[in-house]
C-alpha cells in the first residue's frame, strides 16, 4: 500500500553515562520519501540514525522496517536492508573498488558472485563511476569513495538509505558530486533518512524537515514551510545560521 510506513520510529530513548540524548523521537517515513535530519551539533541526530539500525541500542521505544520491529533477534537481516552511509565513507582500502560493492552482496545476501558483479557495475554507473571498477579507494578523491559507499549500499537492494552527514568530510568543491547523486536518487523515489548541513539539498529534495535540539523534535514540515515561516524560534535561529 502506498501510504505503509517504511520506517516507523516510536518514542525512541537513549542515554550516555546518565545523559539523555534522545528524549522519546518518533517520526514515520513513507515508500518514496526523503526526510532531512537537521539540528546543532550534538543534537542526537547521528545517534537516533544509529539507533535505527541498532549499531546503537535504544534505551526505549520501538522501530519497525516494513511493519517488523527491528530487534536483536532479526537485527542482521534488517541491517541488510537498511543502507548506511557514514560521513567518513567506511570503505575496505585493501578491496578494489568493484570488491567493496559486491562484497556485501555475496557475504550477506547470498547473492551469487556473477550476478553480484553485474549489479556492481550497475550501481557503480549510476553514482557516475563506472570506469572506476578496478580502483582502490586510496586512489579516489574523497567524494569519488562517498560516492563508491553510495553505490555500495544501493547494491543491497535497500529498503531504506540513511545518510550521516555524507558531505561534512569533504571539500566543498566535491560535495556537489555526492550531493548531486542524492538529488538524483530521491527524484528516483528512494527512501532516505538524511542528516546533512547541505540547505540546498533539503530545500529541493526533502519531502519534509525535522529540525532535532538536545534530543528533542523542535519542529518538522515541509521545505517551504521550515525556510520561509517557521513558527520555532530556535528553528529560525538555526537556518538562518546554516542558510
Ligand atoms: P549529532 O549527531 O547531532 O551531532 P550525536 O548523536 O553524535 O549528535 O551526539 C549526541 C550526544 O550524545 C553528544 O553529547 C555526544 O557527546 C553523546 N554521545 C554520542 N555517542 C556517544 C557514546 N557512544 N558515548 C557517550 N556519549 C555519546
Ligand atoms: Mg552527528
Amino acid at each position: 500500500m502506498a501510504d505503509e510506513l517504511i520506517l516507523d520510529v516510536q518514542g525512541v530513548k537513549k542515554a550516555f553515562d546518565g545523559l539523555e540524548v534522545l528524549k522519546g523521537i518518533g517520526f514515520g517515513l513513507r515508500k518514496g520519501e526523503t526526510k532531512v535530519l537537521i539540528g546543532p551539533s550534538g543534537s542526537g541526530k547521528s545517534t537516533l540514525l544509529r539507533c535505527i539500525n541498532y549499531l546503537t541500542v535504544p534505551d526505549a521505544g520501538r522501530i519497525y522496517l516494513n511493519g517488523e520491529e527491528v530487534l536483536d533477534a532479526n537485527i542482521d537481516s534488517m541491517r541488510a536492508r537498511m543502507g548506511f552511509v557514514f560521513q567518513d565513507f567506511n570503505l575496505f582500502s585493501h578491496l578494489t573498488v568493484l570488491d567493496n560493492v559486491r562484497i556485501c552482496q555475496v557475504k550477506v545476501n547470498g547473492v551469487d558472485r556473477e550476478a553480484a558483479t553485474r549489479r556492481a557495475h550497475h550501481e557503480l554507473e549510476r553514482v557516475g563511476l563506472g570506469d572506476k571498477a578496478a580502483a582502490y579507494p586510496a586512489e579516489l578523491s574523497g567524494g569519488q569513495q562517498q560516492r563508491v559507499s553510495i553505490a555500495r549500499a544501493l547494491a543491497m537492494d535497500p529498503d531504506l538509505l540513511l545518510f550521516d552527514e555524507p558531505t561534512s568530510a569533504l571539500d566543498p568543491e566535491l560535495t556537489g558530486e555526492v550531493v548531486r547523486v542524492m538529488q538524483q536518487l530521491a527524484a528516483e523515489g528512494m527512501t532516505m533518512v538524511v542528516v546533512t548541513h547541505e540547505m540546498s539539498f533539503a530545500r529541493q529534495a526533502a519531502d519534509e524537515i525535522i529540525f532535532m535540539e538536545k534530543g528533542h523534535i523542535v519542529e518538522q514540515g515541509t521545505p517551504d514551510a521550515m525556510f520561509t515561516a517557521s513558527e520555532h524560534a530556535r528553528t529560525r535561529a538555526f537556518l538562518n545560521v546554516i542558510a
